[in-house]
């Protein structure tokens, strides 16, 4: 443990969220003080690269002086207001006016909410809400996939396919969840399998799946267009062009859980751009405010929009809403955030250094741990294995992934490991020369993991 007061109360009161309680116990936790562009320092003046952008977030980096003038001007203007009671306010009518000019085609309509989960939480909700309405009461399971993550609450973390985020809290809740394989190629192909073939075998587990439930009693499959809580799995090629049709052909809608890839980080505005998919609904939060401000916005089509002025007619009230949902800080902040992005052509910058991103870390497949480097954009994922050629993994209780982590975290480099995968999504400001640095502190952490563990049975 640290021995300084700052680090003593941390372990004395502060319960860490997604932690090993046990570790940071022993350990303690690395306190974050303050950022510059894709840098941060924490408390002991330790400066690391920020390769996961904080949770998949921080766009813009750590010292973006027009968003803490957004939010300051408009504290100052207009602290608090919501939404509710046909009351409103400005920040929000403006942001949900650029949302839903610049959204995937037929999704006009916007509900703020303040995180990725409450979107999530809410277009469940909703879509339940919907089938009510016309008259399908019967028609309410969900489905997810294996790996995939939307989000905490009770309904989010019952969708989403993390079995750690469900064992001992009592989840799934009820029997309205059921979930389709995890479709990571390199892992679950099989001998001889194309990656259009294995999609294809992915697309008659979904036929199968509502062929045995019945499809008057599926209502939605969510599905984010790159997993990043899974291990920043792209999917593979062909993958949505199968699914949709089928979802289609069923009244099945399809809910895009760009949580991660909305606002450029595949490449395109959307992933759902990125992958073709002509969602019903698109939940996007993370890089909307850049993360300085929480705040989540569910967008959705004119039926289900429809939907809710007809129970509001049925009910004298749409009976759904957050305190701060809307916040009018956070949404000034969104509405910065978005102004940034054009005047700086994220997107142009995001398609330009992609190559010297996915070509510097694919240059580490010639790496003893290394399996396979996929991504898009600016999000990646790296499999470590224990066998390059038959693809074996490490057992799990040698946690090589949180080694790796480590030792990236000892040569300046913040990544995160999920199990063996290591994820990167930096900031989406990110230079090529930073880039290059990154790749260089991560062969680093590479390199040490490996000389620790080279030549041992793990076990
Ligand atoms: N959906 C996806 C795809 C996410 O990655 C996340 C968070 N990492 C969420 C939902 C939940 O968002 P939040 O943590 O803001 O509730």
């Amino acid at each position: 443990m640290r021995p300084n007061s700052l680090h003593a109360a941390d372990l004395a009161h502060l319960v860490h969220q997604q932690t090993d309680l046990g570790a940071h116990e022993s350990e303690g936790a690395i306190l974050i003080a303050s950022g510059n562009g894709v840098r941060v320092t924490d408390t002991e003046g330790r400066e690391y690269i920020e390769a996961m952008a904080g949770l998949w977030c921080a766009s813009l980096g750590f010292s973006e002086r027009r968003l803490a003038e957004a939010a300051y001007k408009q504290m100052l203007a207009l602290p608090y207001y919501h939404t509710f009671f046909q009351k409103g306010h400005e920040p929000s009518v403006r942001l949900a006016e650029k949302l839903a000019a610049i959204a995937p085609e037929g999704l006009g309509h916007v509900l703020f909410q303040c995180s990725g989960s409450e979107a999530n939480d809410a277009a469940i909700k909703l879509i339940w809400y919907y089938n009510n309405i016309r008259g399908m009461p019967q028609k309410k399971k969900l489905i997810g996939r294996v790996r995939g993550y939307h989000g905490n609450t009770v309904a989010t973390a019952s969708l989403s396919g993390q079995p750690h985020m469900q064992a001992d809290f009592d989840l799934p809740l009820g029997d309205r969840f059921l979930h389709l394989s995890n479709p990571n190629y390199y892992r679950f192909g099989q001998e001889g399998e194309t990656e259009e073939q294995f999609s294809a075998r992915m697309a008659e587990e979904l036929e199968a799946l509502i062929a045995r439930e019945g499809a008057d009693t599926i209502a939605a499959l969510f599905a984010e267009p790159v997993q990043g809580g899974g291990g920043a799995i792209t999917p593979p090629r062909g993958y949505f062009d199968l699914i949709q049709p089928i979802l289609k052909r069923h009244d099945i809608l399809l809910v895009a859980d760009e949580v991660i890839c909305g606002f450029g980080r595949t490449g395109s505005l959307w992933g759902s751009e990125t992958y073709g998919m002509q969602p019903d609904m698109l939940v996007c939060a993370k890089q909307l405010t850049a993360s300085y401000q929480p705040l989540s916005a569910l967008l959705i089509s004119d039926p289900i929009h429809a939907a809710l002025m007809a129970g509001s007619r049925k009910h004298g009230s749409f009976g759904h809403g957050f305190t701060y949902g809307g916040h009018p800080v956070a949404c000034a902040v969104g509405l910065e955030t978005l102004a940034i992005y054009e005047e700086r052509d994220i997107i142009g910058h995001v398609r330009a250094v992609s190559p010297v991103f996915l070509e510097g870390l694919g240059a580490l497949r010639d790496h003893a741990l290394v399996g396979d480097v996929r991504g898009v954009g600016l999000i990646a994922g790296v499999e470590l294995v224990a066998d390059k050629a038959s693809k074996a993994p490490f057992p799990p209780a040698a946690k090589v992934g949180l080694l790796v982590q480590e030792r990236c975290q000892a040569a300046g480099l913040i990544v995160r490991a999920i199990g063996d995968r290591i994820a990167f999504t930096p900031p989406l400001i990110i230079t090529a020369e930073e880039i290059r640095e990154m790749c260089g502190r991560f062969k680093a952490g590479l390199d040490a993991a490996w000389a620790e563990i080279e030549g041992k049975a793990l076990a």
